[in-house]
């Protein structure tokens, strides 16, 4: 997989989701899947799996740019 998630990308998919599904159930669970996600991309690389700082722009192990 080579996209690179960010949490803008997140917050994008999540808005356009949510104007389709009206399931507070479903929502629910969404929301749980994007927050776990959202925890992964600050704390981990996307692409390699590298634990980082949410504050470096760069992963340190594979170079992968990690500001949204
Ligand atoms: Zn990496």
């Amino acid at each position: 997989m080579s996209e690179i998630l960010t949490k803008e990308k997140v917050g994008k998919s999540r808005s356009l989701k949510f104007k389709e599904i009206e399931d507070p159930n479903i929502i629910a669970e969404l929301q749980n899947d994007y927050q776990t996600k959202t925890i992964l991309v600050t704390d981990k690389c996307p692409a390699c799996g590298n634990v980082v700082s949410d504050k470096i722009t760069e992963c340190p192990n594979c170079g992968l740019n990690l500001v949204a």
